[in-house]
C-alpha cells in the first residue's frame, strides 16, 4: 500500500533517487550538460539539463505521487505550465473555460490563444446546466479553478469529468489554491492538474515554478516533448527549493487554514465588512460540494467591504499582512484584485463576476491568527 500524503512529501515516491552517500537533501545537480560513456553510447537518462536533470527528475515523481498522476513536467512558473498545456491545441478547439480565473490566465488567453485560433467561451461552471449546455461535441477540453481566484467559486470536478468524457474532451484542472494535500482532480476524473509551484507547494514565497500533472502516458509525453523544446524546464536550484517545500505542505496547509477560519469567522462580525468568501464557512454556497471533492477549504479567502475607500485605508494601514500579490507562503498577503492581480481583466467582465474596488483578497499564512486578526482590526478602524 502506499504511503500516506505526509509521508511522500517528506520521502518522495518509492523511486527516491539515492546518491552515494546517501544525502538526506536530494542533491542539486548544477550542470548543464553530462558527458557521453563513449561514441554511439548516449547516457541513459540525463544528457542536456533542459531535457532532464536527476534534481528535477526527484521533484517531478514527488509531485506525481502526490497527485496520484502518471507523470509530472516541472516548469519556470506557473504560467509556463499553463501555456504549455495550452500548446495541445489547435486552432479551431473550443476550450470551456470557467469565468473566474486568475487575472494571467485570463491575460494568456487574449494575448496569445484567442489570436492562435483557439476558442475559449468562458462559463460559470458552477451551475451544472450552465456547463452541461456549454460543452458539445466540438468541445476539446474543459479548463477549471476551484476554488477559482479571487471569488472562491466552487466547481464540482466530478460533474464536469462526466461532462468532458461524454464528449472525449479533457478535463484540466488548476489545483494551486487547494495544493494536492488538500484535493486530487486526477482522482477525481480529471485529466491534467495544474499547479503554480510559487504558491504553496514551494510554499516560501521564494521561488517561481509550475506543474503538469497529467493522468496519460501519451499526453504526458507531449507535454514533456513540450516543455523542453519552450525551454522553459525548472533549473536545479529551483527543484531543489521546491522539494524543501514540499516536505512541510501538510503542516503549513494544516496551520494556514486553521489561521483562514478563525479570520473568516472574525471579519463576518465586522460592520464594516459586508460580505465574506470562504470555502470553510457552511454558508458559502460551494461548500457541501468543494467538501465532496477535497479534504480542507485551503487558507484562501476574499471578502467586500463598505466602500472603496475602507478597502484602502485596509492596504495602507495592515503592517503585519503585506499588500502584496502572490499567495502560499508563511507571509499574509493581501491584495486589491481589481487593480493588482485582475487588472487585465476588463472592466465590464470584473463587474459581473464581483470584482470591485471594495473587494479584497487575502492570502492567510503561519503567523498567529490573534495577531493577524488584531493587525485587520486596527487597518480598519
Ligand atoms: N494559477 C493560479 C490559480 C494563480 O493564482 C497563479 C498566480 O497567482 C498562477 C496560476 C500563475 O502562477 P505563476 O505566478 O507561478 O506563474
Amino acid at each position: 500500500m502506499a504511503n500516506s500524503i505526509e509521508t511522500r512529501c517528506v520521502h518522495g515516491d518509492d523511486h527516491k533517487f539515492k546518491d552515494q552517500f546517501q544525502s538526506l537533501s536530494t542533491p542539486i545537480y548544477q550542470t548543464a550538460a553530462f558527458g557521453h560513456p563513449d561514441l554511439g553510447h548516449s547516457p541513459e537518462r540525463f544528457y542536456y539539463t533542459r531535457l532532464t536533470n536527476p534534481t528535477r527528475m526527484q521533484l517531478e515523481e514527488t509531485v506525481s505521487s502526490l497527485e496520484g498522476a502518471d507523470s509530472t513536467v516541472a516548469f519556470t512558473s506557473g504560467m509556463a505550465a499553463i501555456t504549455a498545456v495550452f500548446e495541445l491545441f489547435a486552432p479551431g478547439d473550443k476550450i470551456v473555460c470557467s469565468a473566474d480565473l486568475y487575472g494571467g490566465t485570463v491575460l494568456l488567453f487574449d494575448l496569445v490563444e484567442r489570436k492562435k485560433g483557439l476558442i475559449l467561451e468562458l462559463v460559470d461552471t458552477t451551475d451544472p446546466d450552465a456547463l452541461r449546455a456549454a460543452v458539445t461535441s466540438d468541445t476539446k477540453a474543459v479548463y477549471i479553478e476551484t476554488p477559482s481566484n479571487p471569488m472562491m467559486n466552487v466547481t464540482d470536478i466530478r460533474l464536469c469529468a462526466e461532462a468532458a468524457k461524454k464528449v472525449g474532451a479533457m478535463l484540466i484542472v488548476d489545483n494551486t489554491f487547494l495544493s494536492p494535500y488538500l484535493q486530487n482532480p486526477i482522482a477525481l476524473g480529471a485529466d491534467i492538474a495544474i499547479h503554480s509551484g510559487t504558491k504553496y507547494l514551494g510554499g516560501h514565497n521564494d521561488c517561481l515554478a509550475g506543474f503538469v500533472c497529467v493522468a496519460d502516458k501519451a499526453i504526458g509525453e507531449k507535454l514533456y516533448k513540450i516543455s523542453y523544446t519552450m525551454g522553459a524546464t525548472l533549473s536545479p536550484f529551483d527543484s531543489w527549493l521546491m522539494l524543501r517545500g514540499i516536505k512541510t505542505l501538510p503542516v503549513r496547509m494544516e496551520r494556514a487554514q486553521q489561521n483562514a477560519l478563525a479570520i473568516a469567522n472574525w471579519l463576518k462580525m465586522q460592520p464594516k465588512v459586508k460580505k465574506v468568501y470562504y470555502v470553510g464557512l457552511p454558508e458559502h454556497p460551494g461548500y457541501e460540494v468543494n467538501r465532496s471533492q477535497s479534504r480542507g477549504s485551503g487558507a484562501m479567502l476574499s471578502f467586500t467591504v463598505d466602500s472603496a475607500e475602507t478597502a484602502l485605508q485596509i492596504l495602507a494601514k495592515v503592517r503585519l499582512i503585506t499588500f502584496a500579490e502572490s499567495l502560499g507562503g508563511p507571509e499574509s498577503l493581501i491584495t486589491l484584485p481589481a487593480t493588482q492581480t485582475h487588472a487585465d481583466v476588463s472592466a465590464e467582465e470584473r463587474e459581473k463576476l464581483g470584482i470591485t474596488d471594495a473587494f479584497l483578497r487575502m492570502s492567510v499564512g503561519l503567523e498567529n491568527a490573534q495577531d493577524l486578526i488584531a493587525d485587520l482590526a486596527q487597518a480598519m478602524e
